[in-house]
């Protein structure tokens, strides 16, 4: 069957969708944190479809929601109105703080952050922004733009032609390149050692020169930042840099966006959204993956002032908010505090922290570990002094050596060289001491 697939997969698929495995895995089940391939044998989810399948596979609860609504009422397109969207955004809005309460449901996170940056530039009246290196956003066309990786931006290799024509009013890049004097490793790329180090205080003060010299006569519209890092490799912030950017931000009268798509939810387990460990309220949060567990739901909250920017014009989409998608928002919702995922993300996100930490004692071609809760970083280097990203081909062995075992894991970071570990919120210590020796194994085996 993997031939056939693969003959199907050349002639009738995009070939941007790219496998990331060298030998493809065709994914035939699911359930909690367990896949399974065609051939029947079973995998340990640690990545959880791109940090997606929150509260498990196939939740039973899930699918009997999604049954029964099925029955009753499928799509409606949000111009009627239906019970299902109404009860959601109350009970979504009730998870968060001030006066964030209005929402608009879309289809994905590309979608969101669009949709804030409409909102955005509507109410403010301004166009320039603000997004970080190592960020990302999202691959709309739009999005693009604030996503910081060149690679996603030329569609044909080394074409910087296509480049000028994303959105002109977008600066990336205002953080990173300073030396970090207390983190253990010494690098001159993003310090993520969460202290109040001096790297983090010159980051503030590029902040504020790019504002100065970068930004328009007319003044930021936004500032767009995730809690933490997600495809950029679980990359944390200097303590308190998110907070003092914050306060210049609102200074200028821009508007602080915080793109929640992986950090939201409970996954950092200190907080049910990421931003909180900031100790910011942001003006536009954005959310998807996780919220929907695996179902195109995804969704923009607001405040009502500033979401009456885009009243004015009035806005339409024929998915966002179906009925279907709410019962999966409403059920998931229900999930995690009934089964305490936060509470579990926290403890065996710490665990499987501290195991990590220990195995980077062993092994030097491990440079960084990093995160929090159950989103997790484990950098691979040629040398731990320099931090020099592992070589791909090494990265790819080690990586593969891992699904091998019967452990999914992700990767990413600007250099592909981080292990992302971002399970189903349900996984146990067992997990977690089991993906500790499988990457043992692997690089043991490969590194
Ligand atoms: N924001 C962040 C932080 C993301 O990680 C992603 C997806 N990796 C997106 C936005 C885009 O979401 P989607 O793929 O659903 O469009």
């Amino acid at each position: 069957p993997y031939d056939d697939l693969t003959t199907i997969r050349r002639t009738n698929l995009n070939p941007a969708l790219t496998t990331y495995y060298s030998k493809p895995l065709a994914l035939h089940q699911g359930y909690k944190q367990w896949l399974f391939d065609i051939d029947g044998r079973r995998y340990l989810d640690m990545f959880a479809g791109v940090c997606t399948v929150s509260v498990g596979h196939c939740h039973p609860k899930i699918t009997r929601a999604v049954s029964e609504q099925m029955e009753i009422l499928g799509h409606a397109t949000n111009i009627y109105y239906h019970t299902k969207i109404h009860e959601y955004a109350m009970k979504l809005s009730e998870t968060l703080p001030g006066s964030l309460k209005c929402i608009y449901f879309v289809n994905s996170g590309s979608e969101a952050n669009d949709l804030a940056l409409l909102m955005a530039r509507s109410y403010t009246g301004r166009f320039d922004v603000i997004s970080l290196k190592n960020c990302y956003h999202g691959m709309t066309y739009q999005m693009m733009s604030l996503t910081s990786n060149n690679h996603y931006k030329y569609p044909v290799p080394g074409s910087a032609g296509f480049f000028k024509t994303l959105n002109p009013d977008v600066y990336n890049g205002i953080w990173g390149g300073n030396k970090c004097r207390d983190s253990p490793v010494q690098t001159d790329r993003i310090c993520s050692c969460t202290g109040e180090c001096e790297a983090g205080l010159k980051y503030i003060e590029q902040f504020e020169n790019e504002l100065n010299y970068q930004i328009s006569k007319n003044g930021l519209a936004a500032f767009w930042a995730e809690s933490i890092q997600g495809v950029g490799g679980a990359v944390q912030y200097p303590k308190n840099y998110i907070r003092r950017v914050h306060d210049i931000v609102k200074n200028q009268g821009g508007l602080f966006v915080a793109d929640e798509v992986q950090t939201g939810f409970g996954r950092t387990g200190d907080h049910f959204w990421g931003f909180e460990a900031h100790g910011i309220v942001p003006d536009i949060v954005t959310m998807a993956k996780g919220i929907g567990n695996g179902y195109p739901l995804a969704a923009v909250a607001t405040t009502p002032a500033i979401a009456s920017g885009l009243a004015k014009a009035g806005h339409f989409n024929t998915f966002g908010g179906n009925p279907i998608a709410c019962t999966v928002g409403i059920t998931v919702l229900e999930i995690i505090g009934e089964e305490k995922l936060q509470a579990n993300c926290k403890e065996v996100g710490t665990y499987l922290l501290l195991a990590l930490l220990h195995l980077k004692s062993k092994f030097p071609i491990i440079g960084d570990v990093r995160g929090k809760g159950l989103m997790i970083g484990v950098e691979l280097v040629e040398d731990s002094k320099t931090r020099k990203p592992l070589n791909p081909e090494k990265f790819l062995k080690i990586w593969e050596h891992c699904r091998d075992l019967g452990l999914i894991i992700g990767k990413g970071g600007l250099f592909g060289n981080v292990i992302r570990i971002k399970p189903p919120m349900c996984v146990t210590k067992e997990d977690a001491d089991f993906t500790v020796d499988v990457i043992e194994h692997a690089l043991i085996r490969q590194g």
